[in-house]
């Protein structure tokens, strides 16, 4: 694991922009998003988080004050959209991340040039940060397969394919929109167990999905499969994702080919993206239970044995409307790791290529709902509610079994282990409104 820590990693670095220590974005951080100054008709571009300040990339590329390696993925991370950066590949983004550390470090000669491409945080909005040719969803976190598998197949709950194949389907990238987003509650068809026919009408069973979303960086041509060993070479870095759910239209029209309008109104991602590298200190073994099946080999290398998993603590909050107008708090609704996933990164980008599909910069691939082991730390409302069957009491006496028109989920990320220091994700926030008529 040493070998994947480098300078940047130093936790005794500190940035001469003070609010980054203790923040999410510390000096050790350094995600990426796009940004422009909210309610400007300003182009956006590319940033990079320190503290409470963004960096204004395109500002930083015109200062021409980096390396020459560095300079270049500069340029292509001031750009609209990052798809380029993204393409460009593991060593010249670690390159920027050097040159981008030195710049930020206290003391650095650079500060008076890099301090006028500064834009406050608080006064930024942000766009998708790249076009999403692409978006694939997995189902890696065997508790919510379990849990789910039993609420719709009781005597069935996890199917004999689950612990060999990292299952995932094919979803909709034109409905994945960055945080902020609101949407009408879907419609469709629903069918209750004892009704002879089904009816349409709005979804009654809205929900979330605490999930990581993975973005690739450079892609691979048609008929090449991007291996185990070099598949982490192929991701950019990792969000949050809230992959919203309409379970009602999920029960009824899944079997067989999956799901479908239950998941393709809406799938929101958090702006900030955190780059593999920055994840670094707080990756651990990627381990199997000795009495479930080890991957097949295609599915296995050294490195994902020694750092597949990926400590990322998730958190889950709700606001209501009744609580926003109240002026009260987010209530917390759970608590889950990332660690938890049967599946690693690497795992999903080598089965999702190894027939030849091929990926391009900028797709997205998400993880699957992130429940751990025990029923508080589950990742939906489904599994919080026991299928509907027991309300949730928020701490305003509020009930909740599914959400209602005018919640807000709120779902937040960070990365913490002694010796290293504390990176977050920033937040990811969407929100249902009633149903179009
Ligand atoms: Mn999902």
């Amino acid at each position: 694991m040493t070998t994947l820590l480098n300078e940047t990693h130093d936790p005794a670095l500190t940035s001469w922009v003070e609010s980054a220590q203790g923040s999410d974005f510390p000096i050790q951080n350094l995600p990426f998003s796009v940004f422009r100054r909210a309610g400007s008709d300003e182009e956006f571009r590319g940033g990079v988080a320190i503290g409470d300040q963004v960096i204004d990339m395109q500002a930083l590329a015109a200062a021409d004050i980096l390396d020459d390696a560095a300079q270049e993925a500069c340029e292509a991370a001031g750009e609209p959209i990052l798809n380029m950066l993204m393409s460009m590949g593991k060593d010249a983004n670690s390159a920027l991340r050097l040159a981008l550390s030195r710049a930020l470090r206290t003391g650095s000669e650079q500060q008076a040039e890099v301090e006028k491409c500064l834009v406050a945080m608080a006064e930024v909005e942000y766009d998708l940060p790249c076009v999403i040719g692409d978006y694939t969803d997995f189902y890696t976190s065997i508790h919510h397969a379990t849990a789910v598998g039993s609420l719709f197949r009781p005597d069935n709950p996890l199917l004999p394919n689950y612990k060999w194949v990292p299952i995932g389907y094919h979803g909709r990238a034109s409905t994945v929109d960055v945080s902020g987003q609101s949407f009408p509650r879907p419609v469709g068809q629903t069918k209750a167990p004892d009704a002879a026919e089904p009816s349409f009408g709005p979804c009654k069973r809205m929900d979330y999905e605490l999930e990581m979303g993975i973005y690739i960086g450079e892609g691979n041509a048609l008929g090449e499969r991007v291996d185990i060993e070099n598949a982490e070479d192929h991701v950019f870095g990792l969000c949050l994702f809230n992959d919203w759910s309409a379970r009602d239209l999920q029960a009824w029209e899944y079997q067989p080919l999956g799901p479908f309008l239950a998941k393709n109104f809406a799938s929101t991602v958090s702006p900030w993206i955190i780059t593999t590298e920055a994840l670094a200190p707080f990756r651990s073994a990627f381990t199997r239970p000795e009495s479930d099946p080890q991957p097949l080999p295609y599915l296995t290398s050294d490195f994902n044995n020694e750092n597949g998993s990926m400590d990322i603590q998730l958190e889950c909050l709700i606001e209501t409307e009744q609580m926003r107008n109240a002026g009260e708090a987010p209530a917390k609704l759970s608590e889950s790791s990332f660690k938890h996933s049967y599946w690693t990164v690497a795992q999903m980008v080598a089965h999702h290529t190894v027939n030849g599909c091929a990926m391009q910069p900028g797709d997205l691939l998400g993880s699957g709902t992130q429940s751990g082991p025990e029923h508080e730390e589950a990742g939906s409302l489904l599994e919080l509610s026991r299928g509907g069957k027991q309300a949730i009491t928020l701490p305003n006496g509020e009930q909740r079994t599914f959400l209602n028109d005018g919640d807000s989920v709120i779902m937040r990320g960070y990365c913490e282990r002694d010796g290293a220091v504390r990176i977050g994700f920033g937040e990811v926030v969407g929100t249902v409104l009633p149903a179009l008529v």
